[in-house]
């Protein structure tokens, strides 16, 4: 078994409300001529968890950080009007936080649970990441807040 030590949240940059499965972005990955879906887990809309990519192999979706990491994708990310937005349904993000339960459960060397855009570089050497920064806005929303909040209201 690879070593895992980061988890790395992504959307699928689709407009809110549409739905889309695992097996729809591993159509799209091949016809841009991966080897099937870059991601390990995707979150449809209703919050069920589909298996992308076999959590074995090495996932293709954050260039530089694949290797030691495991990779959510959850369905959303643009509004009606494509622009970047956290579309999450309450039900997504309550898959989402139990998925990210059940993976620090099973792979204790996970220490980071980072969002895609928070690999991009610090450009102007600021210590912080700013949205001028960003090489995509991808997953949408501020990972790190997200996880500080209590989940008992609103996930
Ligand atoms: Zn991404």
């Amino acid at each position: 078994m690879r070593t895992i030590n980061t988890i790395i949240i992504h959307c699928s940059a689709t407009r809110r409300g549409l739905d889309f499965t695992a097996n729809d972005i591993d159509q799209w990955h091949r016809q841009r001529g991966m080897d099937g879906i870059g991601y390990h887990y995707v979150i449809r809309i209703d919050g069920t968890i589909e298996r992308g990519r076999d959590i074995e192999k090495v996932g293709a979706h954050c260039r530089g950080h694949n290797r030691e990491s495991v990779s959510i994708c959850y369905i959303g990310g643009l509004d009606s009007l494509g622009r970047p937005a956290d579309t999450r349904t309450r039900a997504q993000r309550y898959a989402m936080r139990r998925l990210i339960e059940i993976l620090q459960r099973q792979f204790p060397e996970i220490r980071l649970v980072i969002g895609h855009r928070d690999v991009s570089p610090d450009l102007n050497g600021n210590g912080r990441l700013e949205p001028s920064e960003w090489i995509k806005s991808c997953p949408c929303f501020d990972v790190a807040q997200w996880l500080s909040k209590t989940c008992h209201n609103n996930n």
